[in-house]
């Protein structure tokens, strides 16, 4: 493989540089992907807020239409209850009276949906007075609650108590209750209206909610009164030991919460409000996956789209980067051809030298070079001693040998970047050497003659024995007058002179001496 030579028309370095482009491919889709990731993600995140938001507006309007009706109900039930007190009170309930009681009571219930029934109690719990056709002749109702709280509570207003199951036919009822006192203010008995649960339950059914939603109606000390979905094991149960109540935004009139069940695991949005005339609490809890059903059906389709076009983007900087790859391999293999063909084309294949193109492109440079700094250039002419007579004693084959041999020391005495090694033609070589004066080109000459001499190559056809070469030298200032033909007739002059002196030997021209050579061969 022959060594590259300096070329000065092809400096190292010159190409154009190579934009990253794919580093630059990758990190652009690398962030292609990630802005698109980012805007999924503050879209999905903006749109959940929106349907909590969304779903909080629905559960105050829930809770606030639960809290009326509750109110109205017990509202209208008491009046019927304060009515009928005064009216005892004044009067007395006597046996003459029961049977108008019983009347007045039964078309009362009649007249509200929401009544079970009417129930006057004596002060010792017994039945007296009952909207129902049968009186009940039992042991009576002295451990109910409501009982012993108006037996023991002077206060006239109305008692809500927990939901019981009537002793009369064991519907569910909730009792709301006054004290029945006689004229002198000592305690007569209890005058009761039993609401029906099942008023609430049809209620709480007329909303559109999914089977995770819960609707309640409490005392405000979350003793639980009616639910949504009914469940008869709770009824009467502490809510204070579940959910909202345990919360510490259950505060004030009404508020909301997102809280997972204790019970279930179930993480819903708790609404809830407390009456005004009544301590009473409704809560209306509709479940997180219900309220964000709609929203993750659109998360799905908008993630499904955003992944999709996501590896599209991947596929297409896949096959973009193995594609800028391939071109860079082939160019790198383009590169390597170019070079092999240039060194081709401007070396000599046997000795590896520079060839005669090459060496006219660099005698036209350092022509130019050697005008402009008005610094000498020196052409060393080599010509092998013999040498038809060495191919003809030891063959072309070792001839080529030979050759190589004595091109390898030109080379090896080339020592700067700027000289430069040719196969002139056959078995002659020359050698420029810019920027160096007559003496310096004489010197090196002499260091070649002497390597081949060195190198021992036996040669029977030569005087000495061994192979030898002559060498011409001619050094000059360039100026743009002189022409590249006169520079290399002078040193080949000088090498005409050293094979005419007997071979074996350096001889040189000066510039004087080159026109005096010049002269004496026109003569
Ligand atoms: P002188 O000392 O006067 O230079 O005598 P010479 O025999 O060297 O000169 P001449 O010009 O008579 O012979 C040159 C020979 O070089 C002739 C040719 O066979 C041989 N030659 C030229 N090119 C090559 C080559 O590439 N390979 C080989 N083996 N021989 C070559
Ligand atoms: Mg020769
Ligand atoms: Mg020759």
């Amino acid at each position: 493989m022959p060594i590259p030579i300096h070329d000065p028309l092809h400096p190292p370095g010159g190409a154009l540089k190579r934009l990253p482009l794919l580093k630059a491919a990758v990190t652009f889709i690398a962030a292609v992907c990630l802005c698109l990731c980012g805007l999924l993600y503050l879209q999905l995140d903006q749109s959940r807020h929106q349907d909590l938001a969304s779903a909080r507006v629905a559960s105050v309007n829930l809770t606030q239409a639960m809290a009326q009706q509750a109110q109205d109900t017990f509202l209208q039930a008491d009046l019927v209850l304060a009515s009928l007190a005064d009216w005892i009170q004044a009067d007395g309930f006597g046996p003459v009276m029961q049977p108008r009681m019983h009347n007045t009571f039964a078309r009362r219930v009649q007249s509200l949906e929401q009544l079970h029934g009417l129930f006057l109690f004596d002060k010792h719990g017994h039945w007296v007075v009952t909207s129902f056709d049968n009186l009940i002749r039992g042991a009576g109702v002295a451990d109910r609650e409501y009982f012993t709280f108006h037996q023991q509570n002077a206060s006239l207003i109305a008692h809500i108590g927990p939901a019981i199951r009537s002793r009369q036919d064991g519907e569910w009822i909730i009792p709301i209750s006054r004290r029945v006192n006689d004229k002198d203010g000592n305690f007569q008995g209890v005058l009761m209206a039993g609401i029906k649960m099942a008023y609430f339950d049809q209620f709480f059914r007329s909303f559109s909610l999914d089977d995770k939603s819960e609707m309640t109606l409490a005392l405000a000390d979350g003793t639980l009164l009616a639910r949504r979905p009914f469940d008869e094991a709770r009824i009467g149960s502490q809510l204070a030991e579940e959910h909202i109540f345990k919360h510490d935004t259950v505060v004030g009139q009404g508020g909301d919460a997102v809280i997972r069940s204790a019970v279930d695991g179930i993480v819903r949005l708790y609404g809830h409000r407390h009456l005004q005339a009544y301590p009473l609490v409704v809560t209306a809890a509709m479940s997180e996956e219900a309220i964000l059903a709609g929203w993750s059906g659109r998360a799905l389709q908008s993630s499904l789209i955003v992944a999709l076009v996501v590896l599209g983007i991947c596929l297409f900087g896949w096959v973009f980067t193995r594609q800028v790859r391939n071109s860079e391999r082939i160019e790198a293999d383009l590169r390597k051809a170019q070079e092999a063909l240039e060194l081709i084309a401007t070396h000599d294949s046997l000795t590896g030298l520079a060839n005669r193109r090459l060496f006219e492109r660099a005698l036209d440079i350092e022509f130019g070079r050697g005008a402009r700094q008005h610094s000498p250039l020196s052409l060393v002419m080599v010509d092998i001693d013999f040498f038809k007579r060495y191919n003809d004693t030891y063959g072309h084959v070792a001839g080529d040998h030979c050759l190589a041999q004595v091109a390898q020391v030109l080379k090896d005495c080339c020592h700067r970047k700027a000289d430069l090694a040719v196969r002139y033609g056959g078995e002659e070589f020359a050698v420029l050497l810019p920027d160096t004066n007559l003496n310096g080109a004489m010197a090196l000459a002499e260091q070649i003659r002497h390597r081949v001499i060195d190198k021992h190559i036996v040669h029977s056809g030569s005087s000495t024995g061994y192979l030898t070469v002559s060498l011409g030298c001619y050094a000059f200032v360039p100026s743009s007058l002189d022409s590249i033909e006169v520079f290399i007739q002078r040193a080949d002059a000088a090498l005409y002179q050293a094979k005419h002196n007997g071979r074996n030997r350096v001889a040189a021209l000066s510039m004087q001496d080159g026109l005096d050579a010049l002269e004496r061969s026109d003569r």
